[in-house]
């Protein structure tokens, strides 16, 4: 039977529950432990693919085209899981299955509440996710005393009902404030906190603080105290310099030994030295030289908006032993020389269509320059459009997205596309194959014919252009077989020129970097290296 783990948040929101989740994932799984973990967003959205990057950072996209919250992207990330659309459950997608069940009569006669129907439907998410694996950590959302998180709190609470005491746990992630007035940290708020989750019924096992500083024995003593928890319970979560860092952090407290002395578990093994070699790697990275990679993105202002993205480009730059800064470029007032002055080009994905001409401005600099460039999805459909213009010469060339009437739709609308009125849900999401022709560069980076990748976007490359493209030395290295579909553009005759129609960025993980960054920052590295033998 499996053994679950309850992670909740107190005092403020943006702890880094996610990390702290993920961190004693992984360590479990360092045991020999088969470890599942899921997240609970309290919002009545159904899912993230509706919601603005700007508010709630980037969409994740799993294997099964769940669009998902980032959080999963660091399960992943850290615990080498594949997620599904189980791992992420939303108060919007329980709702809305337990209505439709009123609806077809399944609660006949009743009165249909949150508890207990809705605490039943999170209960019956958790059993499903669960099954199969040794240990289940669910991390809440939200903060203890939001109105919107209670039928989750509810519903780990009831978890704990007719089940021994060393089948579930719960671990409180808390903040630790520090007063510079009079230079002291106060555990005030954690202890507030704390009596919050007691007053619904959870009693916290482990206490992780958050802070800036890090705590004395004092004070963690006196959490300890005033929350009921013994005193190795209280582990600290102090800033970190790289986030892959919290797992030894955590392991350093003791918190692995914890879990597994109130589970009732024995370690199975203890592996590990591939995570230690890649952090060794990373605390080394101040000493790597820099490589300058321009951003000509939308979503500058929220560092969350592009996590994956970020974190893909980190795992391959330590691979690379280089430090790569990323330069977010404005592209509503381009300026050519803050391209030139770059040793790579990424265009990211995006949706609308602010910037856009800046996009293509920036791609025809990297291409005529010889600049790396990296295009990703709304970047590779910017590329062509960029091409299409420039090279083949037709005017005016764009997107069905953001010009309908141009007389050139190099990026287009598929037929089925054009049908479904809905918003949500209804990309092109998740996992897609995509044949990768032989003698290209895409083929030399992946080393292997059939690739997957995952999507998310509506518009496609129009093929009723392939011909005119390859003329001209635009390659079709990638395609979905099945469907036509255009998946990967490399340019022949330019040091590296690749754009793809997927997000190649979730698949990256720390232990093992994704091929196509690792080939491209290798690339803006060699390009430092040209400039200083020319
Ligand atoms: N807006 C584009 C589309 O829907 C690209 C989406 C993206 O970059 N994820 O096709």
């Amino acid at each position: 039977m499996t053994k679950y783990i309850f992670i909740t948040g107190g005092v403020v929101s943006s702890l880094g529950k996610g990390i702290t989740s993920a961190s004693v994932g992984r360590l479990l799984k360092s045991h020999g432990f088969t470890v599942n973990i899921m997240k609970c967003d309290p919002y009545i959205n159904v899912d993230a693919g509706t919601m603005s990057p700007f508010q709630h950072g980037e969409v994740f996209v799993t294997d099964d085209g769940a669009e998902t919250d980032l959080d999963l992207g660091y399960y992943e990330r850290f615990i080498e899981i594949n997620a599904s659309r189980a791992n992420n459950i939303t108060a919007g997608q329980i709702y809305q299955s337990v209505i439709e069940k009123e609806r077809k009569g399944l609660y006949l006669g009743q009165t249909v509440q949150t508890i207990p129907h809705v605490t039943d439907e999170i209960k019956a998410r958790f059993h499903k996710a669960s099954q199969n694996f040794d240990i289940t950590i669910v991390e809440i959302g939200g903060t203890v005393g939001d109105i919107e998180s209670l039928p989750f709190l509810e519903a780990a609470r009831q978890m704990k009902l007719n089940k021994n005491s060393s089948d579930i746990i719960y671990i409180h992630v808390t903040l630790v404030p520090y007063l510079s007035s009079s230079d002291e940290l106060k555990t005030k708020p954690t202890q507030h906190s704390v009596n919050k989750l007691r007053e619904i019924g959870i009693d916290p096992d482990i206490i992780v603080t958050r802070s800036e500083k890090s705590l004395s024995r004092e004070l963690r003593d006196k959490i300890a105290l005033f929350c009921s928890v013994p005193q190795e319970a209280v582990v600290e979560a102090p800033d970190a310099k790289s986030i892959y860092e919290v797992p030894e952090i955590f392991k350093k407290q003791g918190i692995d030994e914890q879990i597994m002395m109130l589970l009732r578990l024995r370690s199975k093994k203890w592996d590990f030295d591939e995570w230690n070699e890649f952090t060794a790697r990373v605390k080394n990275a101040e000493k790597f030289e820099k490589v300058k990679i321009a951003m000509a993105g939308k979503y500058t202002k929220l560092k969350d908006s592009y996590k994956s993205l970020n974190e893909a480009l980190f795992h391959a730059s330590i691979a690379n032993e280089v430090k790569t800064e990323i330069e977010y470029v404005d592209t509503e007032n381009l300026l050519p020389e803050r391209i030139k002055g770059c040793d790579g080009l990424i265009v990211p994905g995006g949706f609308g269509d602010r910037g856009i001409e800046g996009k293509i401005r920036a791609i025809q600099l990297a291409r005529e320059n010889g600049i790396p460039f990296f295009g990703i999805c709304l970047g590779m459909q910017c590329a062509a459009i960029e091409f299409a213009r420039n090279v083949l010469n037709l005017k005016g060339a764009h997107s069905a997205e953001f010009a309908p009437k141009t007389a050139h739709p190099v990026i287009a609308l598929m037929e089925e596309q054009k049908k479904n009125p809905q918003k949500g849900g209804t990309m092109r999401l998740g996992s897609y194959p995509c044949s990768v022709k032989a003698g290209t560069l895409a083929r030399r980076i992946y080393g292997s014919a059939l690739i997957d990748e995952r999507h998310r976007h509506r518009y496609e490359f129009n093929n009723a252009y392939i011909k005119n493209f390859e003329k001209k030395g635009m390659r079709i290295s990638g395609l979905n077989r099945k469907n036509g579909l255009v998946e990967i553009l490399e340019l022949k005759n330019h040091p590296f020129y690749i754009a793809v129609q997927f997000h190649p960025e979730f698949k990256s993980r720390p232990l093992k970097p994704h091929p196509l960054f690792l080939n491209f920052v290798k690339a803006c590295r060699e390009r430092i290296y040209s400039h200083e033998t020319a």
